[in-house]
């Protein structure tokens, strides 16, 4: 989609050094880390929200999720992080395509949202 710097960063067309990508998904690092660990895991394919998500575009949504435990694997991660999607301004989202934050290595992580 024009103007969206995440897909531009999914594509190529803005150079950002990958942490993991397939033809579906990209993984870089958070420009403004909130743990020592922060990357973000994405679609290729632009999805504003999780609202967005239906039955014609969720294959996509699927690689994420089969992409997140490799990213684990290489960042040294694994059975020690935690993945939050902000969905809608309301809840802090601030770039409108979907992604999720991997975050990983500090202590408050560890306290219970939920
Ligand atoms: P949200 O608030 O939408 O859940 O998360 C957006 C995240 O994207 C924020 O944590 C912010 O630091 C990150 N971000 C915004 N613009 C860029 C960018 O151009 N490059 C990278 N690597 N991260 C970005
Ligand atoms: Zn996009």
């Amino acid at each position: 989609m024009a103007d969206c710097i995440f897909c531009k960063l999914a594509n190529g067309e803005i150079p950002t050094k990958m942490i993991f990508e397939n033809d579906k998904v990209a993984c870089f690092a958070d420009a403004n880390p909130q743990a020592p660990v922060h990357v973000l895991v994405l679609p290729k394919c632009h999805i504003e929200s999780a609202d967005g998500i239906t039955p014609e575009n969720s294959d996509c949504v699927k690689a994420v999720f089969e992409a997140i435990p490799q990213v684990a694997d290489k960042l040294g991660i694994k059975d020690n992080y935690r993945v939050i999607n902000n969905c809608g301004e309301g809840a802090g989202q601030s770039v409108k395509h979907l992604h999720f934050h991997i975050v990983s290595g500090d202590e408050t992580l560890k306290a219970r949202l939920f």
